[in-house]
């Protein structure tokens, strides 16, 4: 497998109780799947199989907790990129490096004697934006192109069976064509997490450490309205992090309030543009 490419296989531990609120997305994506896992009824109905998901959302809401999470619910390999894996200067690149991700989907499907394969791609809007709007479009045209392909390729009679995962926080700029019924047919958005589901992420990230008897979850829950996933996690680190600097062998409240802080002012400075 050429070097250069960044699709990483691996085996997902991630299940859905791991993943805090996000309760519609949750659902929405146990529903989509027992198509994958009836797929004799599915055959049989003459029902389309489902190809691919489009998770979209804010960063650190958890959409790639969700995608192994999915991985792990249908018993598959899981190989993750990211669209910027297929920026590449020379004509063709992209495209064959498309090609090589769905042969080393099934590659490592066959190996592992899985019949399912995922195949998640972060920031697809890199590789999946609208076509002729790039300075090099003949590049992303081609790439773009090659994963329609792979696509509209698979088959329910195929030997393994592939489900493509995209993640994007700019569903705005994604070429109308990869949301095509028969492409990434089911749209599930993910946001930030409301107050009972900044209090479930934060009881999933405090579930292994010592917490004080003043320590209010619920409370903490309030006080970080538009604290995505990845802030409560990194805030229940803080808040340990604290809790030693301080010799406490517990995690009290007021290690919380400091941290609640230091995540806070850590967002403000480091604020810089996505790509
Ligand atoms: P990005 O768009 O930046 O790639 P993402 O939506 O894929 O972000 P993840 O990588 O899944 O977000 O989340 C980052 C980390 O934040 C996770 O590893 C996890 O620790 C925490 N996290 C995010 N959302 C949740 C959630 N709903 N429940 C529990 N933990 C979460």
């Amino acid at each position: 497998f050429n070097t250069h490419q960044g699709a990483e296989e691996s085996f997902s531990d991630v299940t859905f109780e791991d993943i805090g609120g996000q309760e519609t997305a949750k659902n929405e994506l146990l529903e989509a799947l027992e198509f994958v896992r009836d797929i004799n009824k599915v055959k049989s109905l003459g029902i389309r199989p489902l190809k691919g998901i489009m998770l979209s959302g804010p960063p650190g809401t958890g959409k790639t907790l969700m995608a192994k999470a999915v991985a792990r619910h249908i018993d598959s390999v899981f190989i993750s990129t990211s669209g910027s894996e297929f920026v590449e200067m020379y004509a063709g690149v992209g495209a064959k490096r498309v090609r090589e991700l769905f042969e080393k989907a099934k590659d490592s499907a066959h190996k592992k004697n899985k019949t399912n394969a995922v195949i998640f791609i972060d920031e697809i809007e890199i590789l999946g934006g609208k076509r002729g709007q790039n300075s090099s479009h003949l590049e992303y045209d081609q790439t773009l192109n090659q994963l329609l392909v792979e696509l509209d390729g698979m088959s329910i009679d195929d030997e393994i069976n592939i489900l493509v995962i995209g993640a994007t926080n700019r569903i705005d700029i994604l070429d109308k064509a990869i949301l095509r019924p028969g492409r990434f047919d089911r749209i599930v958005k993910v946001d930030l997490p409301d107050k009972d589901g900044r209090h479930k992420i934060l009881e999933i990230h405090t579930r292994d450490k010592p917490l004080a008897e003043d320590v209010d979850l619920e409370q903490i829950a309030k006080e970080t309205f538009r604290f995505s996933g990845a802030h409560l996690e990194s805030l229940a680190n803080e808040a340990a992090i604290m809790a030693m600097r301080a010799n406490s062998k517990e995690i009290k409240s007021s290690h919380f309030k400091e941290a609640i802080d230091k995540v806070m002012m850590g967002e403000k400075l480091n604020r810089r543009p996505r790509q």
